[in-house]
């Protein structure tokens, strides 16, 4: 098994200094003795040694290699070269799906008696997981409004271990500032964990914004087909070989090598897929935020969202992710229209899913969001007339069309 990739070779540059198109397609390669040119999937539960004394060294780690698939599998150690290399990283530990990243990286980084400080606006199981799993081993979670650096500062406690953070938030898409809470997390010794699922590497690196680790749920826009699950967590190689690997390889929430090898693949064409969906949902935006039956649009990439310009400064463009609002006179009312529009749809998947091919839609009030009491989810301003729709490759002339058949005044 060769590490040498055709990476040093290529064109005589670092992995690093490659463009992240390079990086996409040429990184993390690793080739057997066998010359295949596409990476091979090591579907192997065990390794096995030339003798005893090996088979004693690997397990006493006096010596490198691989031992057993719940430890390291050489797909999966190519799916975490590939990504680390895609994040700006030193290192990157895969997972077997993105709360499996979240679950372990808090599991290494946190014992009973710590504190977590978060934003509010998450990921309806990440909320769960903090609220309802983590706080029975003693770990106890404050919820923030996540924009309001100042929150966060008043929230910091003596025994406060990690901030945890999502930027753009799902549904409603606002914009956290890394580097002002990556500054503020550094003054008080507290690790800044962001995850990056809905940008991805392609479009937002928050290590460039002071981010100590980045969580990713690769179910989404890194396989970006809808395949297979996957997670990830990249960060510094010491605070995850030393913290995190020795949960990953005992509690065994490893990544498959056949889901790793889908990844990896995947991730050959993540930046011009962002860039192509990102480009398609910043025009079904315009249209949306033309269109007379529609009261708000939330895009980043639009100069009406509040924070377009702290958007455009950390992420290369607005993503795929579009919410909005039809207007209505009663939360009825709008909750009848948001329902037609998405029974209309001929195309677009009803599907709570994101980061595929394919558009989506969503109803948050009714689904995603649908378990929150009402007082919560006023809070969390999802509101019965709010659509979610996740942009994928099809002809943006195609998705407005689709959109346009259950839509009125
Ligand atoms: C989907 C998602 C997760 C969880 O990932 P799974 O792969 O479904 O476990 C975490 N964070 C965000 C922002 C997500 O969209």
């Amino acid at each position: 098994m060769s590490n040498k990739p055709d990476n040093n070779k290529a064109i005589g540059l670092k992995p690093e200094d490659w463009g992240i198109e390079t990086q996409s397609v040429r990184s993390g390669n690793m080739r057997s003795e066998f010359g295949e040119h596409s990476e091979a999937m090591f579907l192997t539960s065990s390794f096995v040694f030339e003798s005893a004394e090996q088979a004693a060294a690997r397990f006493a780690g006096t010596e490198e290699g691989n031992v057993y698939a719940r430890f390291t599998n050489p797909s999966v150690q190519m799916f975490e070269q590939r990504l680390a290399v895609l994040e700006n990283t030193e290192y990157c530990l895969a997972t077997s799906s993105g709360m499996a990243a979240i679950t372990t990286a808090c599991m290494g980084l946190m014992s009973a008696g710590d504190h977590l400080i978060a934003s509010k606006s998450l990921f309806g199981a990440t909320v769960q997981l903090f609220v309802n799993i983590l706080s029975r081993f003693g770990i106890e979670t404050t919820f923030v409004d996540g924009v309001d650096i100042s929150a966060w500062e008043a929230a910091i406690k003596p025994n406060t271990k990690l901030f945890y953070v999502e930027t753009p938030s799902n549904p409603l898409t606002e914009i956290i500032d890394i580097r002002a809470l990556s500054d503020l997390a550094h003054k008080h010794g507290i690790l800044n964990m962001v995850d990056n699922c809905f940008c991805s590497p392609a479009l937002q690196k928050p290590v460039d914004f002071g981010a100590d680790l980045i969580i990713h749920s690769a179910t989404k826009y890194l396989d970006g087909q809808g395949r297979v699950l996957g997670g990830a967590i990249c960060g510094p190689k010491a605070l995850l070989k030393d913290k995190i690997l020795p949960v990953l390889r005992t509690a065994g929430p490893t990544l498959s090598a056949f889901n790793a090898w889908v990844i990896y693949k995947g991730l050959e064409t993540l930046s011009i897929r962002m860039d192509a969906q990102s480009a398609k949902a910043l025009e079904v935006a315009r249209w949306l935020e033309s269109n007379p039956a529609v009261s708000k649009v939330y895009y980043p990439g639009l100069p009406s969202h509040p924070q377009h310009e702290l958007a455009m400064r950390q992420q290369k463009s607005g993503g795929a992710i579009v919410s909005f609002e039809l207007k209505a006179n009663s939360d009825e009312e709008a909750r009848v229209k948001a329902w037609k529009m998405i029974d209309h749809t001929r195309m677009i998947s009803i599907t709570a899913n994101l980061g595929d091919t394919r558009t989506t839609i969503t109803h948050p009030a009714t689904t995603t969001h649908g378990r929150l009491t009402p007082e919560a989810r006023e809070a969390a301003g999802i509101k019965q007339g709010l659509v979610r729709l996740a942009i994928g490759l099809e002809d943006v002339n195609d998705i407005i069309k689709d959109l346009s058949t259950g839509i009125s005044e």
